[in-house]
């Protein structure tokens, strides 16, 4: 999608600190972090949320999910635990129609969000 920020990063033309890349997934620092570990974990493949992932995507997402666990090991984490959220349209907070999951630790972490 050209005119999708995510995508944009994926191709380099905008930059940002990556933390992890592979065939199918980058990992990226979030520009404006809400923890001091604040991680971007998105597929290459645009899609836009979760409402448009389907049964062939399965695997896509697990990745996501090993990756988020990877770079929490990375990060010293995995001891005193993390959060992982993926927001679903306007209503629960997405604002960048490109999957991802936010990879969020090094503080304590209230339930529920906001
Ligand atoms: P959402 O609100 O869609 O769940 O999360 C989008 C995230 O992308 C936000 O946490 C926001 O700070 C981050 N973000 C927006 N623009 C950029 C950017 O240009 N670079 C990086 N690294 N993060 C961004
Ligand atoms: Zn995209």
């Amino acid at each position: 999608m050209s005119d999708c920020l995510f995508c944009k990063i994926v191709a380099g033309d905008i930059p940002a600190e990556l933390v992890h890349e592979d065939a199918r997934v980058v990992a990226f620092r979030d520009i404006n972090p809400q923890a001091p570990t604040h991680v971007l974990i998105i597929p290459r493949e645009h899609i836009p949320t979760i409402n448009d992932l389907d049964a062939a995507h399965e695997p896509l997402v697990g990745a996501l999910f090993s990756v988020a666990k990877k770079i929490a090991g990375d990060e010293g984490l995995s001891d005193d635990g993390y959060r992982v959220v993926m927001n679903c349209n306007e209503g629960a907070g997405q604002s960048v129609f490109h999957i991802h999951l936010h990879l969020l630790g090094g503080r304590p972490l209230h339930w529920p969000p906001g």
